[in-house]
């Protein structure tokens, strides 16, 4: 990265050992011959991972729960007390974390990281770049606890509700509500990207343990897709009691959290940005009091902050569009690509394969910017291995180990 930034190609490897002479040959000399240098932008990902990556001290399992300000599990900048643009723990953020770790600027206590993570040495690093990811924040954090505490009280017999959802057996509710949820989608043209609510859905891993679905019940996509459904659904059962009512607050708020982002260009404007922050604050406010009033049913995960800081603080723009889908997308289908090679040679061909892939998808966009396609997908070709007994479907990752008759199904979606 600091030979990218300066421009230049290396003098040593990156743990400053010297090069192989092919290599030395060039160090000192331009990268390109236009003189392009390379800047690195951003790090965005899962809370555990730049746990991990960034040798982080404060974290979602530490009693300083963040690495951009001094929030706290209890206590006086506790994150659970206040969520609102004006709370205690907004005025600790950290202020100069261009070169936290080592400069003379590095912050005190909780913020300073615990090892020497090599990532910071990155010419033009800051912590403020590292930023939380939303679909790991919001959909596979949150929502994946709101969604079940949401549909309890609807699919539960004998708790409360009843109302929307006929039948006297969770199962036979469950069904009901998935039927109610696909209709709801064929109206309002939304893809029910949910196959089937189930019992599953309102019962607890081990007695006791709070609601949390998991991704095999529903993807994160999946999850975010629902918010218009239940937003109705909360809605229009809203006034039954206060926890109903704080319920239709946080799904409103949630969505139309969403709605602004999904509308935004890769950068907001500042309006933009106020009625998102807007909106997550008295989403999680709404949160607050429901884990507050009924402990048992709603929780507030560290994630809850750590979303006031992608709603507050996302200075590279719409956390909507950078975000980490495509990256769970990419493993799912080099797991294909895996799935379809012979077990000895998979490692060699899921790279080569991937790289054709890669290559013929560039060249399909390449070719859209000179006028010579239309679309730049779907880019479907034969590609044969180089023993010539295999041959792959690149586009779709299905190898020749694949029965015909499996490619065929896959080919038609099934
Ligand atoms: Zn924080």
């Amino acid at each position: 990265m600091a030979a990218l930034a300066a421009g230049v190609h290396p003098c040593a490897d990156a743990k400053g050992r010297p090069l192989d002479p092919r290599r030395a040959a060039l160090a000192g000399q331009p990268l390109t011959a236009d003189h392009l240098c390379g800047a690195w932008v951003e790090m965005r990902g899962n809370w555990e991972f730049l746990r991990d990556a960034l040798a982080l001290r404060s974290h979602f399992g530490s009693s300083n729960v963040c690495h951009l300000c001094r929030a706290t599990k209890g206590g006086e900048l506790d994150f659970t007390a206040d969520f609102s643009r004006g709370a205690a723990t907004r005025a600790t953020l950290l202020q100069d974390a261009a070169d936290a770790p080592a400069g003379a600027n590095a912050p005190a206590g909780a913020n300073a990281p615990a090892g020497a993570s090599p990532l910071y040495k990155i010419p033009g690093f800051s912590l403020w770049r590292c930023m939380f990811d939303l679909m790991h924040t919001l959909e596979l954090g949150l929502l994946q606890r709101i969604v079940p505490a949401t549909l309890e009280p609807f699919l539960k017999p004998g708790r409360g509700l009843g109302g929307p959802f006929a039948g006297t057996t969770i199962q036979a509710r469950s069904h009901a509500a998935t039927q109610a949820y696909v209709g709801f989608c064929h109206r309002n043209g939304i893809y029910p990207r949910v196959k089937a609510i189930t019992s599953q859905w309102v019962t607890p891993q081990k007695p006791g343990a709070a609601l949390q679905l998991s991704q095999s019940h529903a993807k994160a996509a999946a999850l975010r897709r629902m918010l218009p459904w239940l937003c109705e659904l909360t809605a229009v059962h809203a006034e039954v009691s206060d926890e109903a009512r704080l319920r239709a607050t946080l799904l409103r708020e949630l969505h139309a959290m969403d709605v602004v982002w999904d509308k935004a260009p890769r950068f907001l404007t500042s309006e933009q940005a106020a009625a998102a922050a807007g909106h997550c604050e008295l989403a999680l406010d709404a949160l607050r009091q429901l884990a507050a009033g009924w402990p048992g049913r709603w929780k507030l995960p560290p994630k809850a902050h750590a979303l006031t800081h992608i709603a507050c603080d996302s200075i590279l723009g719409n956390p909507r569009v950078a975000h980490c889908y495509q990256d769970e997308d990419f493993v799912g289908r080099a797991k294909r690509i895996w799935a379809g090679c012979h077990g000895l040679t998979a490692q060699r061909r899921v790279q080569q394969r991937y790289a054709l892939l890669t290559a013929l998808r560039l060249s399909a966009r390449y070719e859209v910017k000179l006028g010579i396609r239309r679309t730049r997908g779907p880019v479907r070709a034969r590609v044969h291995a180089p023993s010539g007994a295999e041959t792959q479907d690149a586009a779709s990752g299905a190898g020749a180990a694949d029965p015909a008759g499996r490619r065929a199904k896959r080919r038609r979606g099934q």
